[in-house]
């Protein structure tokens, strides 16, 4: 799960992270009135949405009156704002973070990742922060360091002040930012974050260290023990169907294809969309209906994956072990007689109770195309879907 940056920046300020002093609006009135009540003659106004890319899509202002303070607010509430994060359809603003400018004097890059390699939270710096820091890491590398964290004893003094050094700090700032990087890796396992970043972590003029930005993503399988970040949840910055599908128990991820996909278990329907992929096909999902399926699940993912108008044919791949193939085909025949789909239907069904399943399917009359092995059911549904064109 992602929040706002508005959101993040309140998580650093409890861990004793230097942020600048805002607030959130949506209006260009509320804009103004906090830029007002901030005080102070320069002031950014800044898009909230779960994406980076902002300061180069426009939708970072910073200005120096409070007339313009509303007019930058006003021109960007409300607009997609599309970034090279957001896709093509970019992503509708609907509030502004609005705070003193800082003068900043040098912009480094500070982020921590859980790195799968080493399966470690690893501290990521470099001294060429700021908007450029994607095309800093393509073309120099090495202006990129990495320190990997001992989940024993946690990040070490010694640790932090030597990627400091190593990101051309000196004297003070080096204990300045190891102080940083403490807070932020205590934020990071405390709150079972995936991804951390400030960037930049600005060095303002006489005022030390600040986090002029922040992002931060947290691992969705913990969020049951966290209900103090569940909350911040922004439910408008996340696909519909995805939002319908959770709630439902479904593990559903939109994706860009048209082969609607309707699997049990997370590694078949990954291996559903390699084998999709092999046979020049493109999946429409990623959709995981888990243990136990029943009529109302089933009923439910196709639901959600016939809500995607891009969807040209459905592959349901079923390996029934806690599951029962006569359940999932119970499942599909009266999903089909429901919602009267019309969209052609591959199914591959193996494992317990698969004679018991196919009898229902045949007895049906409905017009399920049946596959023998998923290779088979791939090839049908490209077949029907026609071939990803490159
Ligand atoms: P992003 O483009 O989505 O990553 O948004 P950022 O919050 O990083 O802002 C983009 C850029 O705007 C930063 O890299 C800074 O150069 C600039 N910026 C943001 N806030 C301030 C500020 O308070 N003062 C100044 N001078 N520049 C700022
Ligand atoms: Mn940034």
């Amino acid at each position: 799960m992602n929040i706002h940056e508005y959101q993040a920046k309140q998580l650093f300020r409890n861990y004793g992270i230097a942020v600048p002093d805002g607030k959130i609006a949506d209006t260009d009135a509320a804009a103004a009135a906090i830029a007002a009540d901030l005080g102070g003659d320069r002031w950014v106004v800044k898009a909230q949405i779960h994406a980076g890319g902002r300061g180069k899509a426009g939708g970072v202002k910073v200005v120096d009156s409070i007339d313009e303070v509303r007019r930058a607010a006003d021109s960007i509430i409300g607009t997609t704002l599309v970034t090279h994060q957001t896709g093509k359809g970019g992503r509708l603003v609907q509030r502004v973070l609005v705070e003193k400018a800082s003068n900043i004097t040098k912009e480094f890059y500070l982020g921590m990742v859980i790195d799968r390699g080493s399966q470690r939270i690893t501290v990521i710096a470099s001294a060429s922060g700021g908007m450029d820091i994607e095309e800093v890491a393509k073309v120099s590398p090495d202006k990129v360091i990495s320190e990997v964290v001992d989940p024993a004893v946690g990040l070490l003094d010694f640790q932090s002040r030597k990627i400091a050094a190593a990101i051309g700090m000196s004297g003070k700032q080096i204990f300045a930012a190891a102080k940083m990087m403490k807070a932020l890796y205590r934020c990071f396992r405390d709150k079972d974050a995936s991804m951390v970043e400030i960037n930049p972590l600005a060095e303002i003029d006489g005022e030390g260290l600040m986090a002029v930005d922040a992002k931060v993503s947290f691992d969705d399988n913990a969020l049951f023990r966290l209900s103090d970040i569940a909350e911040l949840r922004d439910f408008d910055e996340e696909d519909p169907k995805e939002v319908v599908a959770s709630g439902h128990g479904l593990n559903y991820i939109a994706l860009d294809g048209n082969v609607g996909c309707i699997v049990n278990g997370a590694g078949l329907a990954m291996g559903t969309m390699d084998a999709i992929a092999f046979h020049g096909g493109s999946p429409a999902n990623f959709l995981d209906v888990g243990g136990g399926a029943s009529p109302e699940k089933i009923g439910n993912a196709f639901r959600i994956v016939l809500g995607d108008v891009n969807v040209k044919v459905i592959l349901v791949n079923i390996f029934a072990g806690i599951n029962r193939c006569d359940w999932i085909a119970e499942g599909l025949v009266k999903a089909m007689q429901e919602q009267k789909i019309e969209t052609p239907i591959v199914v591959r069904l193996a494992g317990t109770n698969l004679e018991a399943g196919q009898k229902i399917l045949d007895e049906s009359k409905l017009d399920f195309i049946m596959a023998e092995t998923l290779d088979d059911a791939a090839a049908k549904v490209v077949d029907i879907a026609g071939k990803k064109s490159l």
